[in-house]
């Protein structure tokens, strides 16, 4: 399996059908783990946000008025659609982002499936309310309505997950949309949205742009005709997208650092193995990646060691699409700067380099970097405190629980976090004091499913609302409509 074949010309779908683009201009997709060339995509202008977003408009109210039933069926056609077409999204999934096809490219189409699986069920069940009322001559619905042009703006790292998990609740509970994906993941997801048309959805009910962020995303997440933004990406530009969005519903999904504490008590065999694959599963481009670890001083050091080995034994890194590899490149060259950054600078101010430290070389690209891991690693150090979003492990020691719910309050992130102890009881009750949206006890920070609430702690800046399962159909994809009737 390579990516020789791939040739992909992407551009905005728009009223069920590809259309040319307002923009002028096109950009080559380039593969991060080859440098090859797999196609390209239109640099959309705000001019197909305003086709794409009337057309959604246009589709909405009969998309509505559609009985759940009915819209279930389009998405139950759309899992027929991707999974026949399963390894050819997964091979353009793994050539585009650069994960590995076998371990992980794979598993994402399947995630991408489930997340269509879990919408189904979620929106059968959405039920309204009967209150009683103080006045007997009237009665009173209260029903979950959907708000209308739902605008889905995600990131690189987990294109297709992220994108159904935005889109088939968004569209279950009878909205319609307009997506955006990143661009160097835009072939991907082009071919995904090419699934939802030939899936048979009805004109204009799933629309998409293709193009810079900057220019189409702030189009489209600003339009008055827009009343719900789901974003999943960074966090300066959820902020921006925030403040564009003002007044909309909104869920934001932005970054984490993963912290994951070793009280003194913990299990070693326990923790290390998920805490490898956490901190190396996507090259760490997951933004609830183990991506530090706060371990206790009496176990610092056989922590380290054992860790350093296990990482050492469990992760090679090389070709997506070679039968052993379990860790690909980084997806591109700016983030590859970051982490070079991330860990000269850790490097330079004290931090020993356990392993790796650098970026490999002898491949196509300059984007593999190798799974590295840092002790002595300090509060001071950006590697510690900032989302790195690479595959790199800083250990920093720390002397009691105290200190390490201190430090994780003093974070700016609030994402997932994880906790090691052998005392079920002092796990629950750190969970219940560690301020981040989900907490783990004896597993790690990437424990997640598909029906599970998700998202960032409030006053963090890892984001607004909760992702998967019915949340998101509860708390942003509808609103309650109350109707008060005299009944004489
Ligand atoms: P990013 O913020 O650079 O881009 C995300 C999306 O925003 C892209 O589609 C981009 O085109 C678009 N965009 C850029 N500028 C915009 C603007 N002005 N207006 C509207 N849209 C704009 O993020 P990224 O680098 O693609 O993704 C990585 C980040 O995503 C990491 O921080 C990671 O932690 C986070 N993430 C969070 C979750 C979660 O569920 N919390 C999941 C995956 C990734």
């Amino acid at each position: 399996m390579t990516a020789t074949a791939i040739s992909v010309h992407a551009g905005p779908i728009i009223g069920g059908r590809p259309v040319e683009s307002a923009g002028a201009e096109r950009q080559d997709a380039v593969s991060p783990a080859t440098g090859e060339l797999l196609g390209s995509f239109a640099l959309g202008a705000p001019a197909d946000v305003e086709t794409a977003v009337a057309a959604a408009g246009d589709a909405f109210e009969a998309w509505a008025a559609t009985s759940v039933f009915e819209r279930i069926k389009f998405l139950e056609r759309a899992i027929v659609v991707i999974s026949e077409r399963r390894e050819d999204l997964g091979r353009l999934l793994a050539s585009e982002q650069g994960k590995p096809y076998r371990v992980e490219a794979l598993g994402e189409v399947d995630e991408t499936i489930e997340y269509f699986q879990s919408a189904i069920e979620c929106a059968k069940r959405l039920d309204g309310i009967l209150p009683p009322l103080a006045d007997t001559a009237k009665r009173v619905l209260i029903s979950r309505v959907p708000r209308g042009v739902v605008a889905a703006i995600g990131p690189w790292n987990f294109p297709l997950g992220t994108m159904a998990g935005q889109v088939a609740p968004a569209l279950a509970s009878g909205n319609t949309v307009v997506a955006l994906p990143a661009p160097t993941t835009t072939l991907t997801c082009y071919e995904f949205a090419r699934c939802l048309i030939d899936a048979g959805l009805p004109e204009g009910v799933f629309n998409l742009v293709t193009g810079q962020g900057a220019v189409v995303g702030d189009a489209l997440s600003g339009h008055p005709d827009v009343q719900v933004v789901a974003f999943t990406g960074s966090v300066p530009t959820g902020l921006r997208v925030a403040q564009r969005a003002a007044g909309k519903a909104q869920l934001i999904e932005l970054g984490g650092n993963g912290p994951t504490v070793l009280l003194d008590d913990a299990d070693l065999a326990l923790a290390i193995p998920g805490s490898v694959s956490s901190t190396y599963y996507c090259a760490g481009q997951n933004c609830i990646a183990a991506g530090r670890f706060l371990v206790h001083e009496a176990i610092y050091d056989e922590f380290a060691e054992a860790f350093t080995a296990a990482v050492r034994r469990e992760i090679k890194l090389g070709d997506p699409f070679a039968e052993d590899t379990t860790m690909g490149p980084v997806n591109n060259a700016v983030l590859a700067g970051k982490i070079d950054q991330h860990v000269r600078s850790a490097v330079a101010d004290g931090a020993k380099v356990l392993l790796g430290g650098e970026r490999a070389a002898g491949f196509p690209t300059d984007l593999y970097w190798q799974p590295t891991v840092l002790a002595d690693v300090t509060e001071s150090m950006a590697v510690a405190v900032e989302e790195t979003f690479g595959p790199v492990a800083p250990l920093q020691r720390i002397s009691s629980e105290t200190e390490a719910l201190q430090i994780m309050q003093a974070s700016p992130y609030g994402l997932s976090a994880a906790v090691y102890t052998k005392d079920l009881a002092r796990g629950l009750r750190f969970a219940e004091k560690a301020p981040a949206g989900t907490v783990n006890v004896n597993t790690s920070t990437s424990s997640a499913e598909v029906h599970l609430p998700y998202g960032g702690r409030a006053g963090k800046l890892s984001g607004l609302g909760r992702t998967q399962g019915r949340y998101p159909m509860e708390d942003v994809y509808t609103e309650l409509k109350t109707v008060i009737a005299h009944v004489g």
